[in-house]
């Protein structure tokens, strides 16, 4: 059999709604679906899945609310289930009823090609399991829907017995399913697996119907699959944003769309939009409330991050030489990572990138710095918020947002009650001395509180910010308690992040530098308050 053409344009069903939102830790609520639905249909997709009717509350108000409040551009919405129950009536069945009722123009049905699924799990005959899918697609067909028929556990079925996933497939595509999409749901499938399959099947079927694949990352060959799947004949591919699913994930549409675009020459989203990528992926983790992954491929923000100090200058000169891609072309660009590693030119690119311009002493002195500090154990990789103001204080910049005098932690345990911290402040802001006290959970707790309490008056601009993450790292652990700590603080204003770092033999003073290192930045960076609408 001869492999078809890869085809020149995939559609790109995307089912973060769905599928995606069954991985582990992930809550969406109906505002944050709409919220997903909306930045799915600004990248370009062909298809949103959002969700399946009828099967929880929250379901069945997205589709009420997305009929009235989402204005999509570019995107078909499509409402998920699966066929009617074994030996029952499409007219009565409810969730073909509720598919209908969805109000969508698109629906799309699971049902089960495995003959041993069909014989052990729904524990019918094979003829019910293929009336079940033909039935169901006939009526929904007749209710004036376009049906798609994710054909579950296509890839393992057909391995065992593919004249029975055929007939399945063959009893959706009569009754006028216009897409059969193959799943592999266990995620097991390797791409030259993926690639043969769909090339039998496409010449099975030939030019009458659109052949889809939907592939789970179990094996870590999702996105390979999927564009096997392509090489296969395959003119739709389903998946998630930034691979959410259950398990380990479904196939990754944030790589699969830039592999088939830039590489594979394969139309899928407008070419203009690819650009929209990276935010679009950094909008829907922010919304799953899920750090993006720095390391994944495209868009996160290791993925045009270079540290080879030796190699920069060469970078800079000719990036074509170093990346795989040009990184503006999914939205992301190219960052220098800054360590002792690194040279001057690289800290010259990192000023540059921040707004500063640095003369040659002053870079000389900044390299000798930063070996200095990281030989004590900072980690300026890992801190882009403190490593900005090194370099400005090294050129002349001094803040003058407040001055301490003093502080102090208390920490006390009392019988019977709860250990209790407490922080006291000596601070001077503007023309004003004052002193505040604080109770915390903990010693940086009870510092953030006094400080901001101190100063908050003063820089209205800090009740923005906020402190998202604290690490402590001890890191020469043979010393026992005289050994240094590295304290970490991530922290946010809703718009950026930035990571502040101390490290000290006192745990208090590590976190005492990353703190007001933390707050400084938050104040450097605030936009001016007249632009800020208050909340
Ligand atoms: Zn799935």
């Amino acid at each position: 059999m001869s492999t078809p053409d890869v085809p020149r344009s995939v559609e790109i069903f995307d089912t973060t709604l769905r599928d995606g939102s069954q991985l582990e830790g992930i809550s969406l609520t109906v505002d944050d679906k709409l919220r997903i639905a909306e930045q799915l249909d600004w990248l370009g997709v062909h298809y949103i899945e959002g969700g399946w009717p009828g099967a929880n509350p929250k379901d069945d108000e997205f589709f009420r609310r997305a009929a009235s409040e989402l204005d999509l551009d570019t995107s078909r919405l499509v409402a998920f289930g699966s066929t009617r129950r074994k030996l029952g009536k499409v007219d009565s069945d409810d969730t073909l009823r509720h598919l209908v009722e969805a109000g969508t123009r698109a629906v799309c049905i699971v049902g089960k090609c495995w003959d041993y699924h069909v014989t052990e799990a729904l524990e019918t005959t094979l003829e019910e399991g293929v009336a079940m899918v033909a039935d169901s697609v006939e009526h929904l067909r007749g209710a004036g829907l376009e049906v798609l028929f994710d054909a579950e556990h296509f890839f393992d079925g057909y391995k065992r017995n593919p004249e029975f996933s055929l007939r399945v497939l063959e009893a959706a595509s009569e009754r006028g399913a216009t897409t059969l999409v193959l799943c592999d749901t266990n995620g097991g499938s390797l791409p030259h697996e993926v690639e043969r399959v769909v090339g039998e099947v496409v010449a099975y079927f030939g030019a009458d119907v659109k052949v889809g694949v939907h592939l789970h990352d179990d094996a870590g060959c999702g996105v390979a699959n999927a564009l096997a799947g392509v090489r296969g004949g395959a003119t739709h591919v389903q998946g998630t944003i930034n691979g959410y699913g259950e398990r380990t994930g479904n196939c990754n549409l944030t790589t699969i769309i830039p592999n088939l675009a830039l590489k594979m020459g394969v139309h899928t989203i407008p070419e203009d939009r690819l650009e929209r990528l990276t935010p679009v992926a950094h909008h829907i983790a922010e919304l799953v409330n899920m750090p993006l992954n720095p390391q994944q491929p495209y868009v996160g923000a290791s993925a045009f991050a270079h540290k080879a100090g030796l190699h920069v200058s060469a970078i800079v000169r000719r990036p074509d030489a170093y990346e795989h891609v040009q990184p503006d072309a999914v939205g992301n660009g190219t960052r220098f990572v800054v360590s002792e590693l690194a040279g001057k030119s690289t800290l010259q690119l990192k000023a540059r990138e921040v707004g500063i311009e640095l003369d040659g002493p002053t870079l000389n002195e900044i390299v000798d710095t930063l070996k200095r500090l990281e030989h004590e154990g900072y980690h300026f990789e890992a801190a882009d918020g403190s490593l900005e103001l090194l370099m400005r204080r090294a050129a002349g910049w001094e803040h003058d947002y407040f001055r301490i005098e003093s502080f102090r932690v208390i920490t006390d345990e009392t019988e019977g009650r709860a250990l209790t911290t407490e922080a006291t402040i000596k601070v001077h802001v503007g023309q004003e001395r004052v002193v505040t006290v604080a109770e915390g959970n903990g010693p940086v707790n009870a510092l953030d509180k006094a400080l901001r309490l101190a100063i908050g008056r003063h820089h209205p601009a800090l009740e923005h910010v906020h402190l998202v993450d604290y690490k402590v790292r001890v890191l020469d652990t043979q010393k026992g308690t005289g050994a240094v700590t590295r304290v970490l603080i991530d922290s946010t204003d809703g718009e950026r992040t930035w990571s502040t770092i101390g490290v000290s033999e006192n745990i208090i003073e590590a976190s005492w530098q990353a703190l007001s290192d933390s707050i400084v930045f938050g104040l450097l960076h605030a936009p001016p308050a007249q632009s800020r609408a208050r909340e």
